[in-house]
């Protein structure tokens, strides 16, 4: 499936090939810290932008960054080097997703709690 996405304010937009609809929440406090709550994101084959230039790429660890829109601060993804990309659901124009699982459910707050009958891991699977 292939799909086109953008910020809040439209300076970055995007478009994906592959994209994988399966989407796993993230519960880590990294996450939570960036995002403001827990992260839902899916994973993409490819994905090209346009307006790259409004793109910071923040390095969140030695194998990836975090990557948002400098003009409106939207999340938009993780980019696990050295060249996969995992899309915030949010951005998507269209939401064809399902919620399939959650990861880092150790670092989970008490205070929320997703619905739904699907995997909940301790912290990430092994894949
Ligand atoms: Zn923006
Ligand atoms: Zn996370």
């Amino acid at each position: 499936m292939d799909g086109s996405g953008k910020c809040l304010c439209g300076a970055v937009r995007f478009n994906a090939q592959q994209i994988d609809s399966h989407i796993h929440a993230c519960h880590c406090s990294m996450c939570r810290k960036w995002n403001g709550g827990p992260a839902m994101a899916a994973s993409v084959g490819s994905v090209s932008f346009e307006g790259d230039e409004n793109i910071v790429r923040y390095p969140s660890s030695d194998w990836a960054e975090r990557g948002f829109c400098k003009q409106c601060g939207s999340n938009l993804f993780y980019f696990l080097k050295p060249d996969r990309y995992i899309m915030w659901a949010g951005a998507f124009d269209e939401q064809p997703f399902s919620l399939d699982g959650e990861i880092f459910c150790s670092e989970k707050p008490a205070w929320y709690d997703f619905a739904g009958d699907h995997p909940r891991h301790s912290e990430m699977p092994d894949s």
